[in-house]
């Protein structure tokens, strides 16, 4: 399913032009618009998923393997020492395109810090609660 009010789904289906780094039957791959570092891309699925649970699993299993070949690309046509993958579900994750897509980020040498946070600390209690709670609904 396309959605006639996606900004991504218009972009994923070429009716909105932007700067393609790869296309295929399911996917597009564009330029961020305010990327985080030079080349910063994201991955687009061409139907319409709001986030990873929504997503097809047929899809969805593609993902990695695309970002594993625009990271190796990107090491050897752009000169990254490394990316970052980044992928936002939910506003509260920082979501606000509501269209699932995963952020290839390419990280430079001396470049600024980003997608870090500062460690916690969890107690064996919480911990033991924690995996509770999850495998409840798995
Ligand atoms: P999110 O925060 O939802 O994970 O990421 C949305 C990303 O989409 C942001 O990095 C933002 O810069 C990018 N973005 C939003 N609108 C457009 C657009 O119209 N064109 C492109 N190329 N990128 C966009
Ligand atoms: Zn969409």
């Amino acid at each position: 399913m396309v959605r006639e009010d996606c900004i991504f789904c218009k972009i994923a289906n070429g009716e909105i032009p932007a700067a393609a780094l790869y296309e295929d039957d399911d996917f597009r791959v564009i330029l961020d618009a305010g990327p985080a570092s030079r080349g910063h891309a994201l991955i687009l699925p061409k139907q319409h998923y709001q986030d990873l649970c929504e997503l097809d699993e047929a899809v969805g299993a593609k993902v990695l393997g695309l970002a594993a070949r625009l990271g190796k690309a990107m090491k050897s046509g752009l000169g990254c020492a490394g990316f970052n993958l980044v992928q936002n579900n939910g506003e509260a994750a920082g979501q606000t395109v509501k269209h699932f897509h995963m952020h290839i980020i390419p990280r430079y040498e001396g470049g600024p810090e980003m997608v870090a946070w500062n460690p916690g600390v969890v107690s064996p209690e919480d911990r033991e609660q924690i995996v509770e709670e999850v495998t409840a609904h798995m």
